[in-house]
């Protein structure tokens, strides 16, 4: 035993990550593991020990939805986007959400280009899609991480590799192309399939198109993770096709960051959560997942209507160019809704979506556009097609858009996960990237009593764990992965803020990944010991 890669946690409260109430327990972290010690004369003399009197011990926090993909990969990206998700206990990351991987590539024949632009537009104007999921992982584990990283297989990715941008219906041969490249990923250990269905180019797929991708999921025994087609006026309709989904294909279907938002939207979450139990009641493996605010963010091309961004960005950006006629299009589509189109600022207004990140137009961040657009003294579609102009795209923004009795709601519902659906630009992004995991334990657990610490450590651990397929994480137990957090449950809370994004939580004191210290008494100590995970190829039937 070196006494380097070992040290002794003693007499903190350990939450195992079952939900079960703590149990005061020495543990000891050796070569990378968790050893439950029972006795403290079995530990060598020389390990050094760190006092855990009055903390709190869980299983590092798994954040199950994030947009971290290509952050790691980026030889200009700022060091606190990096650490935010360490400094609050977070351990893995789960990646290549809302439809948007890293892979595949793609595929001869298709528009490369528009690839290209999709995924400098979602991932930062150096990322690049690889070749598959054994190269993503090859890539992640060539560069400093301070956490694990697992992707899902992105639908609009894929789709985008086989169809191109468009709007339009795949052959038989195209969506067999779709399988062949989702399974031989999943293999590869991608951690299930996502889809974005308000995004571009997943929200032109049909329900059976989702269908057919995720039996491939369900053959291999991995999830169908889902941004619904509507989170505001239609939610009901779009969740209903999720189940669906589930009950067509067999699959295990996982909501992501679930809300019911838009003016129409608020208080709908009573009827989506019995839904929810209602189809689990019937046998549907369902599960959901939430971040802990009442503004959610995205990019502000999903702001305009489908058609303007049919064929990728570069098809978008030119329409824009074009002239009057398509802005015009663009606010009669807003005004009044267009069939199976979400609609995001219909259902609330130009002013409450605020510019988070325009890297050429920093001035902007932390406003709304409809007050940019008064000051500038044009129309907000205006405004907003120029910006989108201006960066070519790579704008994200804010949209205050949900009520706090639905996020409540979402939180404590029985067996929602934890999932900062995390956004890692710079300018001012979204403080969920850096707070919601401290939020939840400090605001939501202790100060607002919607539920236990045990539980709530439980839906940031073993639950996602279980969900995810990441075998020997998620708890403490004998043997298992030493990603470990400790914490003072009296002090932990979130101080991300919407003006000062990347603020480091309080109360968290010491996270381990892989065994090695990343936090240390609060501080980052240096190492980045996260790499890539693969989850085990568990055949489930016959593949596709
Ligand atoms: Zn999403």
């Amino acid at each position: 035993m070196k006494a380097s890669s070992s040290i002794l946690i003693r007499g903190a409260e350990v939450y195992d990550g079952s939900g079960a109430e703590p149990s005061r327990l020495d543990v000891l972290v050796v070569d990378g593991r968790i050893r439950l010690v029972s006795d403290r004369t079995a530990v060598p003399s020389g390990v050094p020990t760190l006092d855990g009197a009055g903390l709190a011990l869980a299983p590092g926090f798994i954040d199950v939805h994030t947009h971290s993909d290509a952050l790691a990969l980026m030889p200009d990206a700022d060091p606190e986007l990096s650490l935010a998700p360490v400094r609050q206990g977070v351990t893995v990351e789960i990646a290549g959400n809302c439809g948007s991987s890293l892979f595949p590539p793609a595929q001869p024949g298709t528009d490369a280009v528009a690839m290209e632009s999709f995924i400098r537009t979602l991932f930062g104007d150096d990322a690049h899609s690889v070749e598959g999921a054994e190269d993503f992982e090859r890539l992640q584990m060539g560069v400093d991480r301070k956490t694990n990283i697992v992707s899902l297989v992105g639908h609009s990715t894929l789709r985008g590799a086989v169809l191109g941008f468009g709007d339009c219906r795949p052959t038989p041969a195209q969506l067999d192309q779709m399988c062949s490249l989702l399974g031989a990923a999943l293999r590869a250990g991608a951690a299930g399939l996502s889809s974005g269905l308000i995004y571009p180019p997943g929200t032109f797929a049909d329900t059976d198109e989702l269908v057919a991708l995720a039996r491939v999921a369900a053959a291999h025994g991995r999830p169908y993770v889902t941004h619904l087609r509507d989170e505001m006026s239609n939610v009901e309709a779009a969740l209903d096709e999720a189940i669906d989904v589930a009950r067509a294909s067999g699959v295990a279907l996982h909501v992501s960051h679930h809300k019911t938002a838009g003016t129409q939207g608020h208080g709908r979450t009573v009827s989506t959560l019995a839904t929810m139990d209602a189809a689990r009641a019937s046998g549907v493996d369902l599960t959901c997942d939430v971040y802990p605010y009442t503004a959610s963010s995205t990019h502000l091309h999903a702001m305009f209507p489908p058609w303007a961004t049919a064929g990728g960005i570069p098809a978008l950006l030119e329409r824009l160019r074009s002239g009057a006629e398509v802005r015009d299009a663009v606010r009669r589509s807003i005004a009044v809704g267009e069939e199976g189109w979400e609609n995001t600022v219909g259902n609330g207004g130009w002013d409450l979506i605020e510019v988070a990140t325009a890297p050429g137009r920093s001035e902007a961040e932390g406003r709304s556009i409809a007050g940019l657009a008064q000051a500038a003294g044009v129309d907000p579609v205006d405004y907003a097609a120029d910006l989108l102009l201006a960066e070519q795209a790579q704008v994200t923004i804010i949209s205050r858009s949900m009520a706090e009795d639905d996020v409540r709601r979402v939180l404590s519902h029985p067996g929602t996960m934890i999932g900062s659906d995390g956004v890692p630009h710079s300018g001012r992004p979204h403080p969920r990237w850096a707070g919601s995991f401290a939020r939840v334990l400090g605001r939501y657990s202790r100060d607002a009593g919607l539920l236990t610490l045990a539980d709530a450590v439980s839906r940031m651990t073993a639950l996602p764990a279980r969900r995810f397929g990441l075998r020997g994480r998620g708890v403490i137990a004998e043997g298992a992965h030493a990603d470990l957090v400790l914490f003072d449950p009296a002090e932990v809370l979130d101080r991300a803020t919407f003006a000062t994004p990347l603020d480091a939580p309080r109360g968290i004191h010491h996270v381990f990944v892989n065994g090695q210290r990343v936090i240390a008494d609060g501080s980052p100590t240096g190492a980045s010991p996260g790499r890539p995970l693969r989850v085990q190829h568990e055949p489930v039937g016959t593949p596709g």
